[in-house]
């Protein structure tokens, strides 16, 4: 019987950069990475870390007391945060709501996205709307560049197909014209980036999404896993000594490979879910 997996964001640019990074990472699990982190960057994701933690806890009504912090950054996002933050429309709220659609050849595959904050109610025309957020507190990035992250197109894809069994009462809230997501940046918080989703979008975004898939499906089923061609992956890549790919050279930091696209920390360490 033909393997299952369940394919999140993070899989996507993995198998984009790289097939056999993907198969090592991901399917037969050599450690990863292999060096330490950089300790200031290990700072920078603990902070991530806790910032989301904290965000969460406020959107599910708990305590933040108890979560204190000598940190001076990360109180400062907070203070940010609680003053900042974009008007939230009325509606129900799904704080870190994981969603998973099929996908791939017969729906063998599954497509997971999870969402920092999900809010489904009325919108400004009176009609039904879902709204999500994502809070980033890496570098801001351009809109062009969110529009095409796979984060983008993964989670409005699922909220789109599957985001009915959140609230079947309301379908019409997920019909791709009625979907919105917006990024907000602590280091611009007065700036959030809207992106509006629509058919047109949902159609092209579903092509893609199958196509690489199914390219995963195939070196699935063949069984290999090709190394890049492009030998400026392997610089900042862990398993270079793995793949005798040394020549390459070595970036000053292992960082490009985990800072794809305002990636988190909540998504670098996220463990894939495999059928
Ligand atoms: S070292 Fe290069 S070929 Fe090997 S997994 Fe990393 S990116 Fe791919």
């Amino acid at each position: 019987m033909a393997e299952s997996l369940t394919l999140a964001q993070q899989h996507l640019y993995t198998f984009q950069a790289c097939p056999r990074r993907f198969y090592l990472r991901y399917l037969v699990h050599v450690p990863w990475p292999e060096a330490p982190l950089d300790s200031e960057l290990e700072l920078a994701y603990e902070r991530g870390r806790r910032f989301h933690r904290w965000v969460e806890r406020r959107f599910l009504g708990l305590p933040i007391a108890g979560e204190g912090t000598r940190d001076p950054v990360l109180e400062s996002w907070w203070t940010t945060f609680e003053h900042d933050a974009p008007a939230l429309p009325d509606g129900r709220r799904f704080a870190e709501t994981s969603l998973t659609v099929p996908i791939g050849p017969d729906g063998r595959h599954r497509l997971t996205g999870r969402f920092d904050l999900l809010i489904v109610g009325p919108a400004a025309d009176g009609k039904p709307a879902s709204s999500l957020f994502d809070w980033k507190t890496g570098e801001p990035r351009e809109m062009a560049r969110l529009v095409r992250a796979w984060q983008t197109r993964v989670y409005l894809f699922v909220l789109a197909e599957g985001g009915t069994a959140l609230v079947p009462q309301l379908p019409e809230a997920f019909a791709p014209d009625r979907l919105t997501f917006i990024y907000w940046y602590v280091a611009e918080p007065a700036t959030p980036r809207r992106i509006a989703y629509d058919r047109v979008t949902h159609h092209r975004n579903r092509a893609e999404l199958e196509a690489i898939v199914a390219g995963i499906d195939h070196q699935l089923t063949a069984g290999e896993w090709p190394l890049t061609d492009d030998w400026k992956e392997c610089r900042h890549c862990p398993y270079r000594a793995h793949c005798g790919r040394q020549a390459a050279g070595q970036d000053s930091q292992d960082i490009s490979i985990v800072d794809q696209d305002g990636l988190e920390p909540e998504d670098l360490w996220l463990e894939p879910q495999w059928a």
